[in-house]
């Protein structure tokens, strides 16, 4: 392996990523170095290197929780990836394996997780180091630009719509049709579920139709929760909030069916106002999400292999991250922006 890698590197909250020359990581007992292949982009990628949230990164950091690649080096002990395997490097970089969460399931809020891209350096970079533990398995005939999307944006939608509680012939509304919300589109109509998808940009609601949306909000005009309800025959009974936007949690939580239940996976900084009345008399539920566990990591990456969601990608290269960082932040990225490493080549469709 080489000695030194280029890395997009947050140096400064608030500044643009500088472009580095890192020495390779090496893997020590129990770790994985990962050759990277691709790497998707992520709206949260924009509030890491902005600083946008409470428990921030310490800088300088690389971020990317997205970052496909082969395992290129195993440390000692090392025995569930051989050398060679194509894996992913998720947001969950790895958690305790023994508290109360990580017993039942719940290793996304262990309190000692550590986040790829954020506590730990992630796939901005030519090299990832990893824990073999909590690495995605790439099934066969996924390429790494197909699979990037699915590590992130795929996952959480996926947990996402799953803790709507919503059934098929179900309506659920997807606020935000960006990265997260196209994948989110395409889980829900292969769960059997109607898509009520609302956005406030006309290319991403076109889009959201092509994708199988049944019905197109756009929320810059009249009353968006008044629209859905009447859409759905009053209200969705799950709603998905994606959009980096607090004007969009109020109106996700109106657009709710009594006793539905409303799931928060958007995350600008801030807080929203939560009507009291609306939400006891009607008995609806708000609940976070937040990315996936292991088991709904390979559930999301079989739907992707089995060709029943497609993430829709923009092909760039590390060079271009802050312009695509920026694109993102005025929300003009189509759907998701994966940087290609130029690869190891191994095969995989597309
Ligand atoms: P994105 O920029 O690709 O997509 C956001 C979409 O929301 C865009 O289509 C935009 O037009 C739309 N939008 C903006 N304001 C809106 C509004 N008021 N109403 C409706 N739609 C609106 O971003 P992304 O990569 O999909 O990420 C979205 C958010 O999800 C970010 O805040 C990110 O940090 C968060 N996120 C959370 C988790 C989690 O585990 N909870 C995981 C990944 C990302
Ligand atoms: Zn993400
Ligand atoms: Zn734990």
């Amino acid at each position: 392996m080489p000695k030194t890698m280029q890395a997009a590197v947050v140096e400064a909250f608030g500044k643009p990523l500088v472009l580095q020359e890192w020495l390779v990581p090496s893997p020590g007992p129990g770790q994985i170095v990962v050759k990277t292949e691709a790497c998707g982009v992520c709206h949260t990628d924009v509030h890491a290197a902005r600083g946008d949230w409470p428990v921030k990164p310490a800088p300088p950091f690389i971020p990317g929780h997205e970052g496909i690649g082969v395992v290129a080096a195993i440390g000692a002990g090392v025995t569930v990836v051989r050398e060679g395997d194509r894996v992913g490097v998720p947001w969950l970089y790895s958690a305790c394996g023994h508290c109360e969460y990580c017993l039942s399931a719940w290793e996304t809020v262990c309190a000692q997780a550590e986040f790829g891209g954020y506590t730990k350096n992630g796939g901005f970079a030519e090299y990832i180091l990893a824990d073999p533990d909590y690495v995605a398995h790439i099934p066969a005939g996924l390429s790494a630009t197909e699979a990037a999307p699915i590590i992130c944006a795929g996952i959480t939608t996926y947990k996402g719509l799953k803790q709507t509680n919503a059934r098929p012939g179900e309506w659920v509304a997807i606020s935000g049709a960006g990265g997260l919300g196209h994948l989110a589109i395409q889980y829900a109509k292969a769960m059997g579920l109607l898509v009520c998808a609302v956005d406030i940009d006309a290319g991403k609601l076109d889009h959201a139709r092509r994708l199988g949306a049944d019905v197109v909000v756009d929320a810059r005009h009249g009353d968006p929760a008044a629209t859905v309800k009447e859409a759905t025959g009053g209200g969705a009974h799950g709603v998905l909030i994606t959009a980096p936007s607090l004007g969009a949690f109020a109106q996700g939580v109106a657009m709710t069916r009594k006793r539905g239940t409303c799931v928060l996976v958007g995350l600008p900084p801030g807080e929203f106002p939560l009507p009291l009345f609306d939400v006891v008399a009607n008995c609806i539920s708000v609940t976070g999400s937040f990315v996936g566990t292991r088991k709904d990591m390979a559930e999301a990456l079989a739907f992707a292999a089995a060709g029943r969601v497609r993430a829709d990608i923009e092909i760039q290269t590390l060079s271009t991250i802050n312009e695509t960082l920026g694109r993102l932040e005025r929300g003009e990225v189509p759907s998701r922006v994966v940087i290609d490493f130029g690869g190891v080549g191994q095969g995989g469709r597309g």
